[in-house]
């Protein structure tokens, strides 16, 4: 049959795309997994739906129900379009730094959006603590109406990963993967195609490409959650250990800027024609140290985890990016002149 059912069955199996400028540049085959093919956008498509068969599997989201969430905005929308074609609402907690266009993303897929202040992990309004006590209040008007997903520490988003994501990639490239690198913001991704490429090739480098302002590099290179600086990026950097990172079997870890990064995501633009997100910048930059770490004739592969036009008032807009110190290409000041 080549008909989907529904959307959760065009989740996933997405295309590998060699990215034509970075290996020649590298000398390496390097690859990117297009995420932003997902029905939603993003990566977080895969995400949501493992947390939604795991919980449903359980009986913790039932007929009718309301999945709650924290969510930099991807996850979110992955659960409202999974949660629309499957009969659940849909409420999302998240920072109201994030981009306005997952915030209407996420409002056009009917999701009840709160925005809150983006504070550090231990201030209890932080998103993920307010999400859980929605659920919490939902749950005690009427029990089992409601389930927070909790992607960040819930292991079922790794495991999804290694099932899945892992599992394409070691088909697509016919087991000839010498390393994969990409950024952390669960960890999911990270640790469940590490775990499940280490499984079937224990050479296999696995790396992590991390945004300035996050404290995992340094964690992995020096055993302490330490950050410095900041970054455009989102969805990605982490300042403490999440259950899904937790474990993850990382060989090197780098921090990279954002004026390494979002040049990348420009070129690809510009020479090979595939518009990707902030995240994905880290992750070529990532692919690119992974390359030279390796030598030439390696096969790297990353992830393209969502769209640039996500975040086109912010990775394409000349004056947003001067503010920010991030070179701007000329086509760039030629198509959005100030
Ligand atoms: N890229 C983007 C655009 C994301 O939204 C996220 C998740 N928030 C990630 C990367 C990180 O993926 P993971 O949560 O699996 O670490």
């Amino acid at each position: 049959m080549a008909i989907s059912p529904d959307l959760s069955a065009t989740v996933g199996n997405t295309p590998l795309l060699r990215l034509r400028r970075i290996s020649a540049l590298t000398g390496c085959e390097v690859l990117g997994k297009a995420e932003f093919l997902n029905p939603g956008g993003s990566i977080k498509d895969r995400t949501a739906l493992g947390l939604i068969c795991d919980a449903e599997r359980k009986g913790l989201l039932r007929p009718g129900g309301t999945i709650v969430e924290g969510t930099a905005g991807n996850t979110g929308i992955g659960m409202a379009l999974i949660g629309a074609s499957r009969g659940y609402r849909t409420v999302i907690f998240m920072p109201e730094t994030q981009s306005r266009e997952k915030i209407d993303t996420l409002r056009m897929a009917g999701a009840d959006v709160r925005l809150v202040p983006a504070v550090p992990f231990k201030d209890p309004r932080h998103y993920v603590h307010v999400a859980r006590a929605y659920s919490d209040s939902l749950n005690e008007q009427t029990p089992g109406s409601a389930w927070f997903g909790n992607q960040f520490d819930n292991t079922a988003n790794r495991d999804w990963h290694e099932a899945t994501t892992a599992v394409e990639i070691w088909d697509q490239t016919l087991g000839q993967v010498d390393g994969f690198v990409c950024a952390a913001g669960t960890g999911g991704t990270l640790a469940g195609v590490g775990r499940a490429l280490k499984e079937r090739n224990p050479g296999a480098k696995i790396a992590l490409s991390d945004p300035a302002g996050s404290a995992l590099a340094h964690y992995i290179n020096r055993g302490e959650l330490l950050a410095e600086g900041s970054s455009i990026s989102e969805g990605i950097g982490s300042s403490r250990i999440t259950a899904n990172f937790e474990g993850a079997p990382i060989d090197l870890a780098w921090s990279v800027p954002d004026q390494e990064s979002v040049p990348l995501l420009h070129e690809l633009l510009r020479e090979e024609g595939w518009c990707v997100g902030g995240s994905s910048g880290v992750n070529l930059a990532g692919a690119i140290r992974l390359a030279r770490e390796l030598g030439p004739g390696h096969t790297i592969v990353t992830v393209l985890s969502d769209a640039g036009t996500r975040y086109q008032a912010k990775l394409f807009n000349p004056r947003f990016l001067r503010e920010k110190g991030i070179p701007v290409p000329d086509w760039l000041d030629q198509a959005f002149p100030s």
